[in-house]
């Protein structure tokens, strides 16, 4: 460890995640007598920022079903660290990479004709089957095959010699809205569209749908699978976390590197943005928007150290971010808490989002590669 920003990732919390999040579908499918769905675990993004081998074993070891990620490469990468268990890749595929499907055993989503004739052509030629998933637009706009036009495009990859249906998804545009109403919209047509293959001689596909704000918000939306991604990390929407207790798995630390006086009327950082209107004593942080913290947080968020709340001010630098102690008793080397408890407090992912108006997601993928991921299984919360 040469920096002294780390981002601790506790890979005993993810398991321990995974685990609340299975006993909780296990449970809630008993109580209606319906069966459990499977977890496709989501760790695109390089497992949205946590660092994707790790995450990816210590998921498969915990019991996914599968893991999903958003390209080829991030599947690549996978098999290369030893994953074993399936992959599912999410995202469109161009026609320079699909070898890698068949190297490294990858399931590919076809969601347009284009990718079920280029897969079809390249299964032929190695004269080898290959399993997909199916992806219908029911509503969000974006990849996947028509919700209404099914009839028409369905026959043609359906009747592919090479291609194997393995299962039918769709994605939730609005699920982690309870008032909006293109939820239930899309639960509605892609029952209609499993009944349109059904009708195609396809009845029983396996059948996923549902990331973590559907999964929170309606069993009717968990099929067969459940794909999960940022609730497997930590993060749950407030109403949820008596039933689905989760904690975070990335904690985010420094170290103070200097501590100075700033007189009365003199400013800090780039712009002098800040300017003190009594002594103040500053402590500076060497972790900035190379290491992912947004500029926004100047003047916006705030760290722990010494167990206190410490505002960002001045603004933040590419290395650096400079912090008040004017009320606290700081000396250098003492540990700077980013994300994370430090004493009786805690700033959590949703909070610094809050800060700067954006969402947890961004913050996570946002970590820096800079960053020295450094894995422990001890428990996140002491
Ligand atoms: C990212 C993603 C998920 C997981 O979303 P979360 O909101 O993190 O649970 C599920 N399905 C698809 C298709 C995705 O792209």
């Amino acid at each position: 460890m040469v920096r002294c920003t780390v981002a601790h990732v506790s890979l005993a919390a993810l398991k321990a995640n995974f685990r609340t999040i299975t006993d909780y579908v296990i449970g809630v499918a008993r109580l209606s007598g319906a069966r459990p769905p499977g977890l496709i675990a989501v760790i695109k993004a390089n497992a949205y920022g946590h660092g994707a081998p790790r995450v990816g074993l210590a998921l498969e070891e915990a019991g996914a079903t599968m893991l999903a990620c958003a390209d080829i490469e991030e599947g690549i990468a996978l098999r290369q660290a030893g994953v074993g268990t399936g992959i599912l890749v999410f995202g469109a595929l161009s026609v320079s990479d699909v070898g890698g499907l068949f190297e490294y055993d990858l399931t590919p989503t076809i969601s347009t004709p284009g990718a079920g004739e280029a897969l079809q052509r390249a299964a032929a030629a190695r004269d080898t089957r290959l399993r997909y998933h199916l992806k219908i637009d029911t509503g969000m706009n974006r990849l996947g095959f028509r919700h209404d036009n099914l009839a028409r495009t369905m026959p043609a990859i359906l009747g592919s010699p090479n291609l194997e249906l393995a299962a039918v998804f769709t994605h939730f545009a609005t699920s982690g809205d309870p008032d909006d109403g293109l939820f239930e919209i899309q639960r509605r047509r892609f029952d209609e569209a499993l009944g349109q293959l059904a009708r195609l001689g396809w009845p029983h596909v396996p059948r996923h749908a549902a990331n973590s704000a559907a999964l929170v918000r309606h069993p009717g939306a968990w099929f067969d699978f459940v794909r999960p991604g940022i609730l497997l990390y930590g993060v749950v929407p407030p109403a949820f976390r008596r039933v689905l207790p989760l904690s975070p798995v990335m904690t985010l630390r420094s170290r103070v590197v200097a501590v100075k006086g700033v007189r009365v009327g003199e400013s800090v950082g780039y712009g002098a943005r800040f300017v003190a209107g009594r002594p103040t004593t500053i402590a500076i942080v060497p972790a900035g928007y190379a290491d992912g913290l947004d500029a926004r947080l100047a003047g916006r968020g705030s760290v722990l150290v010494a167990g206190r709340r410490a505002p960002i001010i001045g603004s933040v630098c590419m290395d650096m971010i400079t912090i008040d102690v004017t009320d606290i008793r700081v000396e250098t080397g003492d540990e700077v808490v980013l994300l994370g408890a430090q004493g009786d407090d805690r700033i959590d992912v949703q909070e610094m989002a809050d800060a700067i108006g954006t969402i947890p997601y961004e913050i996570l993928c946002r970590v820096g590669t800079r960053i020295e991921r450094v894995y422990n299984s001890e428990p996140y919360s002491k």
